[in-house]
């Protein structure tokens, strides 16, 4: 199901019938103007169903066992609310343990990839989008490139983004997007950023991004421009 909010709708709700819509009867002419295609990594250019973060989390959580001598429940507790208030576990332990980032981000990526399949209706959906594509994680660039060549998606991006282009500033933090947008030399007016986080999509949509949440469920946010739960069946839509 392909849904839509948007500041053009004059509904201002979540719209399950697209194809009855008059405000905005075709998506993509939402996407006309797009010649940047900013795409998250975890559980967007894959689906959640795969699970691959459990055990990322998993790692987390071993790691801050061990660095921080907690017990594992502590330790799944702090994961979880340095993500809600820091934007990621990283930047949590950073600030209020002084944690360094390398020995922690290569001990959580240090996970097997067997559970993702190749996409390639995906790949070749990414690789005939109009101007350039990028992915842009929380992640770091080594881990994202494994993730990619496990969907057969390597080779398909023009630059992979990582926590470290933004000196470990993470999502949501607008200092996190203007120092990776930077770099890339994105025209935030001619971008959209696809993202399964949603709090991930506010600052995009503040900078003029067109804003996609790519998530089992939508969220009502207002700075979501689109939501789906099918990322492949979205591009294929809107690449008309
Ligand atoms: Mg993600």
């Amino acid at each position: 199901m392909l849904t839509h909010f948007s500041d053009q709708c004059a509904l201002r709700k979540p719209c399950t019938q697209p194809n009855a819509c008059y405000f905005w009867p075709m998506p993509q002419n939402a996407f006309a103007h797009v010649n940047e295609w900013v795409f998250d990594l975890d559980n967007t250019l894959y689906p959640p169903a795969m699970r691959l973060f459990d055990q990322i989390e998993m790692k987390m959580r071993g790691f801050m066992v061990d660095t921080l001598g907690i017990d594992d429940a502590e330790a799944n507790y702090l994961r979880k609310h340095y993500w809600e208030v820091h934007g990621t576990t990283l930047a949590g332990l950073m600030r209020e343990h002084g944690i360094q980032a390398e020995p922690f981000l290569t001990e959580v990526h240090d996970i097997s990839f067997d559970a993702l399949q190749p996409d390639p209706d995906l790949a070749s959906l990414i690789k005939n989008l109009p101007g350039r594509s990028i992915v842009y994680t929380n992640g770091t660039k080594p881990y994202a490139e494994q993730v990619l060549a496990a969907r057969g998606l390597d080779g398909v991006f023009d630059a992979i983004y990582g926590i470290e282009h933004a000196d470990y500033i993470p999502k949501p933090e607008r200092n996190a997007f203007d120092r990776v947008f930077g770099q890339d030399g994105l025209t935030h007016k001619n971008a959209a950023m696809f993202e399964d986080e949603v709090r991930n999509l506010e600052v995009p949509h503040a900078m003029g991004l067109r804003t996609v949440h790519v998530a089992p469920e939508p969220s009502g946010e207002d700075y979501v421009h689109f939501h789906t739960d099918d990322l492949t069946a979205f591009l294929r839509q809107i690449s008309g």
